[in-house]
C-alpha cells in the first residue's frame, strides 16, 4: 500500500521545489526563506485510512530491530496490558484502566495513582496502535495476536470515550477527585501532558486501525483546550508543568491538515517562560490546588526563559527533551530560524557537555535533572530510560531540519546503549535508571543510590518509562529514514523495505545485512522513478574508512559525503545493488577530561555499541579493572549467550582484593599489587540479565 501526497515550495535561493516529509503525516517546508503550498493530496486504496499519508514507511523484517519488535509485540505489550490491568502479582499496582472505568461511571471506587497515571495507558494504545500498523502490513506477525491486541485496544478505546467529559475534557484523575479544580496547577498536576499522550495514542490507532473513535475524542479534547488557553480575553495564558502536548499538536495537526492544531502547538511554545512567569501567578490564585510541595524552580521546567533565548540545557531531563522535540518540530514546520537556532545551541549543550557516552541524560536523582556542564557520575546517574528516548526523538527530528548525520549518530548512541538497556531480555522487567557503575551491595545500603536498581522491576508506581520502550519500539520504523525533495536518507540501519514518496515518484529499497554485529549493509533498490534520485546512506561518526560499492563498481566516499551521508545520485533502476562496508574494530574511549567520574578511564565500543564488563564475567572489585596498555581485542558473536551479542575480551589487570589485610590507611606501595586478568565485555544494553553483580563501563587505562 503506497500513498502521495506532494508539496512544492518555490524559494528564491532555490531553483527546485522542495518538499520536507517524515513518518507521521506529512511536513512540507522550506528553507528559512519558504513558504509553503500543499497540492492535492492523491492516495490510491489507503483512503480514508490516511488522509494525510507518510512520506517514509519503513517495516522492519528481520535481524536485530526485528527481533526487538517481535518481542515487544508478543511479550512487551501483553505483559504491560496485564501490568495496566493490576493483573502482575508482586508488582505495583497501576489502577490506570480502572481509573478510567471509574470515571467513565463503569465502576465504582476511588482514584488511585499518580496524578498522570493516565498517560501510561495512553503510552501502552500508542504502542499497540503501531504494532497493529506493523502486523497489518507484514504477514508473518501471527494473525490472532493482532486480533487479541485490536480487542483489547477497540474495548479500551470505548472505556476512555466513555470518560470523556461532554465539553471535551478528558483526565480520570481530575474527573473522578476534582473536578472543581482542572487546570488550577499546570505545573504540577501534568493535565496537558496526559493529553498529549492522549493525542499520540488516537494518531496510532487511527494509524494502525483506521478506527477513528479515540482519534475523535483527541480531536474534541485539544479543540476544548483551546476554548481555555491563548492569548485571547478570558483565556488563561498557562502552559503546561511537563511538555509534551506541544509536540502532540504538532503530529495532531500533521494527521489532519487542521491548522488551529499547529498554532495551539505555536501558543504553547512562544508563551512559556515568558514574564511575569504564569506559575507564579497560579502559584498565588486561591484556586490553586497544591499536588505536591515540590518547591516552584522556573528552571525545573525550562520556564525561565522564553524557549528561543534558552541555550543550556537545564532542569528535569524528559521535561527538556520533549520541549526540544517540539521546538524542531515547529521549526520544521514554519522555516522559524530563531527557533533552530535555539534548538542547535541547546542540542550542543545536552549532547557536546551533558550527555552520557551511554546517550543517557540526567545526571542527578534529586529532581531527574541535568546539572551542569562534564557533571557525568557513574555510579549515581540518573539517565532515565525516558530521557534517553526524549534524545532520540529529538536527534530525529534534528536530523529531519538540518539533514545532517551527527544527529543520527547521537540518536544511534542512544538507541543502542541507554534506551534499550531500559528492558529486560525477556521484554517483562524495567530500568528507570541506566547507571554507568553498580555495585548492587551498595545500592542495598547506601541511601544515595536508593534511585539506581542493579535488577530490573517488574512495574513502577511511576511507570513512565516502560510503556515509553513499547511505543518507540512498536514505531521505530518511521525514524530509520527521512526524505526531502529527491533525496531518501538512511538514518539507521534496519533490515527491511523502506518506501518513500519522492519528488520524482516513489522509491523503495530493501536494506539488509547483520548490524550492529557486522557492518557490511546491503541497499537493494526494489523500485525507483524515471528520473535522477539520491540515496543518502548515513556513514556514522564512528566509522573510520567505510567502503562503498554500487553495482559491484567502488564509489569515492570523500566526493559523495555530505554533512555526514553519502549521498548517491543517479537514475536507480529496480536491482541496483549498494553495498556498504563499515568496519567495526573496537574502539577505546576517553571522556573530556573536565568529566571527574571518568577520568583516567577508558570506555570500549564497537559499532553503535558501549560495552560494559559485569561480575558474572569478570570478577568482584571492578572498579581495580585496569584494561591493558595495548589491549588485544578479541571479537566473538556468542548465540548462546544474553540472546545471541558480541563478546570482547582482552587483556588487562586487577587487584586481588581478597589479599587485602585490615589495614584500611598505608602507605601507597600497598596494596598487592596487580593481577593479570582476562577481561569479558559484554554489550551495555544487555547487562542485568544473569544473575545481579557489579558492573562498569568505564574501567581505568593500563
Ligand atoms: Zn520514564
Amino acid at each position: 500500500m503506497r500513498s502521495k501526497t506532494r508539496g512544492a515550495i518555490q524559494c528564491e535561493h532555490r531553483d527546485l521545489p522542495i518538499s520536507v516529509v517524515n513518518n507521521f503525516g506529512t511536513i512540507l517546508k522550506g528553507d528559512s526563506c519558504g513558504m509553503i503550498r500543499l497540492e492535492s493530496a492523491t492516495t490510491e486504496e489507503s483512503m480514508p485510512r490516511t488522509p494525510q499519508p507518510h512520506h517514509t514507511r519503513v517495516l522492519i523484517t528481520s535481524g536485530f530491530w526485528r527481533a526487538y519488535q517481535t518481542l515487544n509485540h508478543e511479550r512487551v505489550i501483553p505483559y504491560q496490558w496485564r501490568a495496566l490491568n493490576d493483573e502482575i502479582p508482586d508488582a505495583p499496582k497501576s489502577h490506570s484502566v480502572e481509573n478510567f472505568r471509574i470515571a467513565a461511571a463503569m465502576s465504582q471506587g476511588d482514584y488511585d495513582g499518580m496524578v498522570f497515571q493516565d498517560s501510561d495507558l495512553a503510552k501502552w494504545i500508542e504502542a499497540a496502535g503501531y504494532a497493529i500498523e506493523n502486523a497489518r502490513d507484514d504477514s508473518e506477525f501471527p494473525a490472532a495476536a493482532r486480533q487479541t491486541l485490536e480487542q483489547r485496544v477497540r474495548h479500551v478505546v470505548d472505556v476512555i470515550a466513555a470518560a470523556q467529559q461532554p465539553d471535551g475534557y478528558l483526565n480520570t484523575y481530575f474527573t473522578v477527585k476534582r473536578p472543581d479544580a482542572r487546570w488550577s496547577n499546570l505545573r504540577q498536576a501534568h493535565e496537558l501532558y496526559v493529553a498529549g499522550h492522549m493525542i499520540e495514542a488516537g494518531i496510532a490507532v487511527f494509524r494502525g486501525t483506521g478506527d477513528r473513535t479515540l482519534l475523535d475524542v483527541v480531536i474534541r479534547l485539544a479543540d476544548h483546550i483551546a476554548t481555555v488557553f491563548g492569548t485571547e480575553p478570558g483565556k488563561k495564558r498557562g502552559y503546561p508543568g511537563h511538555q509534551e502536548i506541544e509536540l502532540a499538536l504538532i503530529k495532531l495537526y500533521r494527521t489532519t491538515g487542521e491548522t488551529r492544531f499547529l498554532d495551539l502547538a505555536r501558543y504553547f511554545i512562544d508563551e512559556r517562560g515568558r514574564t511575569p512567569y504564569y506559575f507564579d501567578a497560579e502559584a498565588t490564585s486561591p484556586d490553586f490546588v497544591r499536588i505536591w510541595n515540590s518547591p516552584l524552580v522556573h528552571d525545573y521546567q525550562q520556564s525561565h526563559l522564553p524557549v528561543r533565548e534558552q541555550v543550556d540545557a537545564v532542569g528535569h531531563s524528559v521535561r527538556a527533551m520533549y520541549q526540544y522535540v517540539a521546538m524542531a518540530n515547529l521549526a520544521i514546520e514554519t522555516g522559524d530560524a530563531a527557533l533552530a537556532q535555539a534548538c542547535r545551541a541547546l542540542w550542543e549543550s545536552t549532547t557536546g557537555r551533558r550527555m552520557y557516552v551511554t546517550g543517557g541524560i540526567g545526571s542527578t536523582s534529586a529532581g531527574e535533572q541535568f546539572t551542569i556542564d562534564y557533571d557525568l557520575p557513574n555510579d549515581t546517574a540518573y539517565a532515565e530510560t525516558c530521557a534517553a528516548i526524549g534524545l532520540f526523538f529529538f536527534a530525529h527530528r534534528m536530523a529531519v531540519l538540518d539533514s545532517d548525520a551527527r544527529y543520527a549518530d547521537v540518536a544511534e548512541r542512544a538507541l543502542y546503549n541507554g534506551v534499550i538497556s531500559g528492558l529486560s531480555l525477556d521484554g517483562e522487567r524495567y530500568f528507570y535508571v541506566n547507571p554507568l557503575a553498580v555495585d548492587p551491595r551498595v545500592c542495598d545500603t547506601n541511601g544515595t543510590y536508593a534511585h539506581v536498581k542493579y535488577r530490573r522491576q517488574p512495574w513502577y508506581g511511576c511507570a513512565c518509562c516502560p510503556p515509553n520502550i513499547a511505543r518507540l519500539l512498536a514505531s521505530l520504523g518511521d525514524y530509520a529514514a527521512h526524505a526531502t525533495g529527491t533525496t531518501l536518507y538512511l538514518d539507521h540501519f534496519m533490515n527491511g523495505t523502506v518506501s518513500a514518496t519522492l519528488e520524482p515518484g516513489p522509491l523503495e529499497v530493501e536494506v539488509g545485512g547483520d548490524y550492529p554485529w557486522d557492518g557490511a549493509v546491503t541497499v537493494t533498490v526494489s523500485d525507483a522513478p524515471a528520473s535522477d534520485t539520491t540515496i543518502a546512506i548515513r556513514l556514522p561518526g564512528w566509522c573510520d574508512g567505510p567502503t562503498i560499492t554500487v553495482n559491484d563498481e567502488p564509489v569515492k566516499v570523500a566526493a559523495v559525503l555530505q554533512r555526514g551521508y553519502a549521498t548517491l545520485t543517479r537514475r536507480w533502476r529496480a536491482g541496483d545493488r549498494i553495498a556498504v562496508d563499515l568496519p567495526m574494530p573496537v574502539r577505546t574511549i576517553s571522556a573530556d577530561p573536565r568529566v571527574k567520574s571518568s577520568f583516567g578511564r577508558i570506555a570500549v565500543q564497537r559499532g553503535p555499541l558501549v560495552y560494559c564488563l559485569e561480575e558474572a564475567d569478570n570478577r568482584t572489585g571492578l572498579h581495580t579493572v585496569a584494561l591493558a596498555s595495548v589491549p588485544d581485542f578479541q571479537v566473538a558473536h556468542r548465540d548462546d549467550l544474553l540472546g545471541g551479542v558480541t563478546v570482547i575480551t582482552s587483556a588487562g589487570t586487577t587487584v586481588a582484593l581478597q589479599a587485602c589485610d585490615d589495614t584500611l590507611y598505608r602507605a601507597p606501595a600497598y596494596p598487592p599489587g596487580r593481577t593479570d586478568a582476562t577481561l569479558t565485555f559484554i554489550p551495555y544494553y544487555a547487562w542485568a540479565n544473569r544473575e545481579p553483580g557489579e558492573m562498569v563501563v568505564w574501567v581505568l587505562a593500563g
